[in-house]
């Protein structure tokens, strides 16, 4: 399912930027331009507050500015929980996989 873009505009410049529908109530919008000029001047906790209209192409290297510590440490816990169940199956499976191929190997001697 394709997520629901809506149209806001950049608190800082007024442009028109294309926003996440979950993240329309975010405290401030950016266009990208914004943030390349702005980005050293917000603190961490204001950067957690401010969405970013970040064009995919721009996202990789991007990414590791705007995912800061505290944003991590907030964020990733709760995907861990979300997803541990996930993981842990994932690998169990994986090491299933490992043992067996160790086998392999070693019936092969
Ligand atoms: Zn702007």
């Amino acid at each position: 399912m394709k997520e629901q873009m809506l149209k806001v505009n950049c608190s800082f410049c007024g442009k028109e930027i294309e926003c996440p529908r979950d993240m329309v109530n975010t405290e401030k919008h950016s266009c990208f331009e914004c943030f390349e000029k702005l980005k050293d001047n917000w603190s961490d906790i204001e950067k957690s507050k401010i969405h970013i209209d970040l064009p995919p192409e721009k996202l990789n290297e991007v990414l590791p500015e705007v995912l800061t510590d505290s944003i991590v440490e907030e964020i990733f816990p709760q995907l861990w929980i979300d997803k541990k169940t996930g993981i842990k199956a994932d690998v169990q499976k994986r090491i299933s996989q490992r043992y067996i191929w160790c086998r392999c190997i070693c019936c092969n001697r």
